[in-house]
């Protein structure tokens, strides 16, 4: 997969909670877009790593219009696809 894709999506914060979500968000430009599940974006970045407090629903949405991978701001490329496995098999 090339490095672009994962540039697409940034993990985020947004309002009322300490989850972490993912936006095709740019920390330079601020547009005012919303997570992939519609909330309002903190402009800050996210108190979590997204493995350990990622909105399930990002990342399914993600999965689902083919963007298997992000990276973090620490460099990390979170595999969304395993994460989203590893819910369902949670549950
Ligand atoms: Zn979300």
């Amino acid at each position: 997969m090339p490095v672009d894709v994962f540039s697409i999506l940034t993990p985020v914060g947004a309002d009322g909670g300490l989850r972490t979500h993912l936006a095709p968000y740019n920390w330079a430009e601020r547009p005012s877009v919303t997570t992939l599940c519609r909330l309002p974006i903190r402009p800050r970045p996210p108190v979590e790593s997204f493995p350990k407090r990622g909105c399930v629903r990002c990342a399914i949405r993600a999965v689902a219009a083919g963007i298997e991978a992000v990276r973090q701001a620490d460099g990390a490329v979170v595999d969304l696809c395993g994460f989203v496995e590893g819910r369902l098999d949670m549950g």
